[in-house]
């Protein structure tokens, strides 16, 4: 049987990034994982293009939890700023593109060249593909802690022993590039607790009868102002829109979809900032224009068209071809209250086929914040995305895989 210091299942974002510090420090590693392709993830991920980190990746509040404090000390411990020196020192090329997203100049293959050319640096051993099967503890051998004992893993490449496990299997979103929900299925055997899964970062669908009046807007994207506004704790975030023909996307559906829970409304803004009453009152006391002339000036003229079609059997006044001049300030008022809070509920999400990230996973209460450790399994760890923290979008589920990865190959390799 082949012995190990630690086995990580999952050779995914966190787990190549762990075995790579682990073997460097010199712990004998074995990185198993059952896609023949490694990385896929890191691969599709930010287009293409892999938005491998945010500058603002240590704030707390940019991670949903049970336990909104639980990333800190791992984030502290392991912020943007290594993880940007460790890709310089590889030379690429990356760039800034929005709120502090740093993303590949040229592809995501360089971060997995980079997680690969580490973890060879340190001789880590690849099981890959390989089946995992059955986990077992065994205890009493001749040394403390983790010598005393030891994980026993059953795999299609043989059976192998470590004294420390570390599981980053991630979420469950993607099933088509290999997810699975075997770290979840592992913490339970081990008598973890699991926090409810649901799919986020993802699309949101609407019943084909509301979203009729919308479904030719397919393709028409702009910035909105948009809010979860059941749930007290949610953002209101300012990001671009994309109509689809099922629903909403675009990252500021993909934002809110993190926070929005199934029955509830979310609210957009469709012009946000000050400017559309003032635009409107100005337009109406210098122009003869038809309403929808002004409005397709001031929004997607696709959106100002199928908007005031779509009110007219509520506000018959706001008539497409009404002339501006001879609306009043009620209907200037209610014609703005409609497009700055569009209320609207979400009959579901794209779902795990389509999530950027899966909200849940093994409960924090469970894990030592500083080590990543199951406080009731000692040698068992949990990192990246299995465990339940989700970062907003925006290289903050890639500055997560880092972190955890770094502070639970620490917390194996000591000193
Ligand atoms: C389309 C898309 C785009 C994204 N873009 C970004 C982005 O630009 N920035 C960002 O920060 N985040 C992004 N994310 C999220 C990010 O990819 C994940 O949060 C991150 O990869 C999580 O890392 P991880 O190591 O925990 O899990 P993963 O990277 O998902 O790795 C898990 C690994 O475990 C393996 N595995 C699963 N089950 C088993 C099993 N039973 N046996 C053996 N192996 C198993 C899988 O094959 C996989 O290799 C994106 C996600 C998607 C889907």
């Amino acid at each position: 049987m082949d012995r190990f210091d630690l086995a990580i299942v999952g050779a995914g974002a966190a787990g190549m990034f762990c075995a790579g510090i682990a073997a460097r420090r010199g712990a004998r590693v074995v990185l198993l994982d059952h896609a023949a392709r490694l990385g896929e993830k890191i691969r599709i991920s930010g287009g293409g293009r892999c938005n491998f980190t945010n500058l603002q990746g240590d704030r707390l509040e940019r991670y949903v939890s049970a336990d909104p404090r639980f990333a800190r000390t791992a984030l502290r411990g392991y912020p943007p700023a290594r993880f940007i020196e460790l890709v310089r020192s590889h030379r690429i090329g990356f760039h800034e593109k929005h709120r502090g997203q740093l993303f590949c100049d040229d592809s995501s293959e360089r971060i997995i060249a980079m997680l690969k050319a580490e973890a060879l640096g340190g001789e880590v051993q690849w099981r890959a593909p390989c089946s995992v099967g059955s986990v077992s503890v065994r205890e009493g051998g001749a040394g403390v802690g983790h010598d005393a004992r030891r994980f026993v893993i059953e795999t299609d490449a043989g059976t192998l022993e470590t004294g420390a496990l570390v599981v980053a299997t991630g979420g469950l979103s993607i099933p088509k590039i290999g997810a699975t929900d075997f770290g979840y299925r592992l913490a339970r055997r081990f008598g973890l607790k699991v926090v409810e899964t649901r799919p986020a970062l993802v699309p949101l669908t609407f019943d084909a009868q509301h979203w009729g009046p919308f479904a030719d807007l397919a393709g028409v994207a702009m910035e909105v102002g948009i809010t979860a506004s059941a749930q007290l704790a949610a953002p209101r975030f300012l990001e671009d829109l994309l109509f689809t023909h099922r629903g909403l996307s675009g990252p500021a559906v993909l934002q809110i979809s993190t926070f929005w829970r199934p029955g509830e409304a979310i609210e957009i803004d469709l012009a946000p900032g000050a400017s559309l009453a003032t635009a409107l009152a100005q337009a109406r006391a210098t122009s003869r224009q038809q309403l929808s002339t002004v409005l397709g000036e001031l929004l997607p003229r696709r959106l100002a068209l199928a908007w005031l079609a779509h009110q007219a059997s509520t506000m018959p006044r706001l008539r497409p071809d009404a002339r501006i001049a001879e609306l009043g300030n009620r209907d200037l008022d209610a014609l703005c209250a409609s497009l700055q809070h569009w209320r609207l509920e979400p009959a579901g999400t794209e779902g795990y086929r389509k999530a950027e990230v899966t909200l849940g996973g093994v409960a924090t209460a469970e894990l030592d914040p500083r080590t990543m450790q199951a406080r009731a399994v000692p040698g068992l760890y949990f990192i990246g995305e299995v465990v339940d923290v989700t970062g907003w979008l925006g290289g903050y589920n890639f500055q997560w895989a880092w972190a955890s990865a770094f502070a639970a190959a620490n917390a194996v390799t000591p000193g």
